[in-house]
Parts: structure tokens; C-alpha cells; sequence
């Protein structure tokens, strides 16, 4: 293993990130390093990312000005819209950029992980797309949770394997993906979901992201003629956020707020908020914030969203969070719920249950004044959630 270091050590973000995996798998992300590195250079593959993105995933995606929201909160609200991206979130623009690196790289086979199964969905349309085989390792009690998800993944080609061991969620899939990795690493591309895992996976795929940042630079500035006062996004590993962020780190005045899952309450056992509750540990190959016990062991994490619910987060994240360039908070599964309730009534546009906790962050936020400059990076669309917003709603007016 490598010790931390500072920021100007590859694959570092100040003291975070790192490469904390077994000793065979080190060549391969070595490999994986360089090549990315060369087509990061390479106009070909810039080509060939930007038209499938702009013909296959949708993009550009709209900013949408949202008028309603904005009267009701004072403020002069945007939304930058993923949910309107192909498969109905943001994980897609990462799904086809890996491919097509894997593609570019000779290899043939993909594996990837899921836990609500979006990340395995957004993996096996790419995979159809550029003819890739392609595996999903689940937990077996997600397989059962998320019946729907695995349907797509069989439909569009994937291998769909239940994970049997551990709590039989996303972590012992994530466990199983690296093992299958560990033995398959001449033929096999594996395609991480988050801004997670070790280098060079946070940094590519916050790259793959900044897509959002760009295309929201150039939209505001054009019907704004400034930039905003503020971004707001949702954090789960923190994909979504790092794009949408990235491209404006450097602007002092554009003030940047990460929303986490506070799950039941920051204060309680059943949270997913890692950066305001977790400290410091390796968790899937990399050094970041984490929830963990008092012994270090990670804890599970809870949030009514499945893609929040993850015990880590991005080590980029973790590195803006101790310099203080992003604010990072959280909203409890209750708080999102009325936030989507608002954003939906008031703007015809039903976010994810991930992305409604971006949206609660207008409840609480004093930071930014009235008539404010505000976007918020509405990362999916709320149809796959709808069982569980039923579910929440019918619990509150006492039906169920
Ligand atoms: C997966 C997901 C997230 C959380 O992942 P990040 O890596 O934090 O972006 C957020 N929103 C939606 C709609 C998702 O599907």
C-alpha cells in the first residue's frame, strides 16, 4: 500500500484518495492510468465521447429557469436537468465514457456493481450500446428489492449475479466485483459507478461528469450573463456533485453546497451522511471520509434513497470539504420527501428521491440572500421511485 501524501502526488486530493488494493491489481491500474491519460489527449475519442453523448444520451440537457420555486423561496432558481439524460439520470455520461475506454483498450468483458441497480443499468445500456459483455454483480437481497432494474439489465444483454454473502447489498457486491476483477484482469474493464474506488477511478469519472459543469457554465452565462451565486447537488458517493462543481472550483464567488443523506437524523444510527458524521478510512480501495464504528468498522448506511445510501464518499469531496471550498450538509429522508413534493407541485418536474435532497437545502439555507443566483443539479427523474414516494405518502396521511 502507498502512504498518504499531498495533492501534487498522482491520484491524490490532499491527503485522500490513494490506490489501497491488493498488490495484482496495481499493474492493472497502472495500465488503466496511462490509457486514460493518452485518450484524455486524444481529439478521436473526445469525438466519438461528444457524439454519443450528444446523440445517444441526449445531451445538451436544458437549464431549466424554475419560476414558481423561485417566487416561493425569494431566490432565482435553475435546474440543470439529468433527469432527462437517456435512463433518466446523470450516471449514463460516466457508464458511456468508460466503455468507450474500455473499448479503446482491447477489452471485451465489463463488470460493474450496483446496488439500487441505476449505476447496473446505466453499465449494461452502455455495454448493448458498443457490444460489450457485460456482468452485474448485486446482492441477492437487492436483486429482490429492485425486480424491475434487473429486468432492464437482462433485457439489454448483462449477466445478472447474485451476491450471497455478507448483508447481501451493495457492499458485498462491490466485495465480489473486485474478486472477479482480481482474477480477470487481462480481458476485463470493471466500470465504478461514483467518484469512488482507487486511483485513477475518482478522477475519471469526475471527468466524464464535468460535462455538467461545462454545459451549465455556458447556459447561465448566456441567459444570466453571470454566473450563479450558487450550486446546489445532491451527494451520495458524489459523481453528480464533482461534475457539476469541478468546471467553477477555481470561480471564489460561485459558493457550492453538497447536500448528503441524513437518513433518519445526523444524530442517529440510520444516516448515510458520511462527510458531516464519518471520519477518515479505506473503504473500497481508496482513503476518504467513512462511517464506521468505534473500532473502525464500516456501519451500514441508511437513507431513503438506495443511491445515497452508501457508507463512503468521493475522496475529492473530502479534500473541498477540510479546505472549505464546498459546504456540505444534510437532509433527512422526511425533509427530501417534502422537498419533492414542492419541486413536483410547483414546477411540474418530479426529481429522484436522491436529487430531492438537493432540493431540501432551499428549506434551510440562510447562506445565500434574497433574489440570489441559485442552480441545483437535478441529477434523475423520480419514476423509479415511485412505489417508495407512494409508499411515503400514503405512511404520513395515516392510510398504510
Ligand atoms: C446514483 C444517483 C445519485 C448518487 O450518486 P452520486 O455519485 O453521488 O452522484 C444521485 N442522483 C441520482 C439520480 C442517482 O441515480
Amino acid at each position: 500500500m502507498q502512504p498518504a501524501t499531498k495533492s501534487r502526488v498522482k491520484g491524490y486530493f490532499g491527503d485522500y484518495g490513494g490506490q489501497f488494493v491488493p498488490e495484482t491489481l496495481i499493474p492493472a491500474l497502472e495500465t488503466l492510468s496511462d490509457a486514460y491519460d493518452a485518450l484524455e489527449n486524444d481529439p478521436e475519442f473526445h469525438h466519438q465521447l461528444d457524439q454519443a453523448l450528444h446523440h445517444f444520451v441526449g445531451r445538451a440537457t436544458p437549464l431549466s429557469f424554475a419560476p414558481r420555486l423561485s417566487k416561493h423561496y425569494g431566490l432565482k432558481i435553475y435546474l440543470k436537468r439529468e433527469d432527462l439524460c437517456h435512463t433518466g439520470a446523470h450516471k449514463i455520461n460516466n457508464a458511456i465514457g468508460q466503455a468507450l475506454l474500455a473499448k479503446k483498450m482491447g477489452k471485451t468483458k465489463i463488470i460493474a456493481e450496483t446496488g439500487a441497480g441505476q449505476h447496473g443499468v446505466a453499465t449494461a445500456t452502455a455495454c448493448a450500446k458498443y457490444g460489450l459483455e457485460c456482468i452485474v454483480y448485486m446482492g441477492e437481497e437487492d436483486v429482490k428489492r429492485q425486480r424491475l432494474n434487473v429486468e432492464r439489465m437482462q433485457l439489454m444483454g448483462a449477466e445478472v449475479r447474485p451476491v450471497t454473502s455478507g448483508t447481501r447489498t451493495l457492499k458485498d457486491a462491490t466485495s465480489e466485483a473486485i474478486r472477479h476483477w482480481v482474477t480477470h484482469v487481462e480481458d476485463c474493464f470493471y466500470i465504478i459507478g461514483s467518484v469512488v474506488g482507487p486511483h485513477p477511478y475518482p478522477l475519471m469519472t469526475r471527468n466524464f461528469h464535468r460535462v455538467i459543469g461545462l454545459e451549465t457554465r455556458e447556459q447561465v452565462l448566456a441567459i444570466e450573463g453571470r454566473l450563479p451565486d450558487a450550486l446546489v447537488a445532491c451527494v451520495g458517493g458524489g459523481s453528480n456533485a464533482a461534475g457539476f462543481f469541478h468546471p467553477f472550483i477555481d470561480d471564489k464567488d460561485v459558493a457550492m453546497f453538497g447536500v448528503e443523506a441524513a437518513g433518519f437524523g445526523v444524530e442517529r444510527q440510520k444516516t448515510a451522511a458520511t462527510l458531516s458524521k464519518g471520519k477518515p478510512g479505506v473503504l473500497h480501495g481508496s482513503l476518504s471520509y467513512l462511517l464506521q464504528d468505534q473500532n473502525g468498522q464500516v456501519d451500514l448506511a441508511h437513507s431513503i434513497s438506495a443511491g445515497l445510501d452508501y457508507p463512503g464518499v468521493g475522496p475529492e469531496h473530502s479534500y473541498w470539504k477540510d479546505e472549505g471550498r464546498v459546504n456540505y450538509s444534510a437532509a433527512t429522508d422526511q425533509e427530501a420527501m417534502r422537498a419533492l413534493e414542492t419541486c413536483a407541485a410547483m414546477e411540474g418536474v418530479i426529481p429522484a428521491l436522491e436529487t430531492a435532497h438537493a432540493f431540501a437545502w432551499l428549506d434551510k439555507q440562510q447562506a445565500i440572500k434574497d433574489g440570489g443566483l441559485v442552480v441545483i443539479n437535478c441529477s434523475g427523474r423520480g419514476d423509479k421511485d415511485m412505489e417508495m414516494i407512494t409508499e411515503c405518502r400514503a405512511t404520513t396521511r395515516g392510510i398504510a
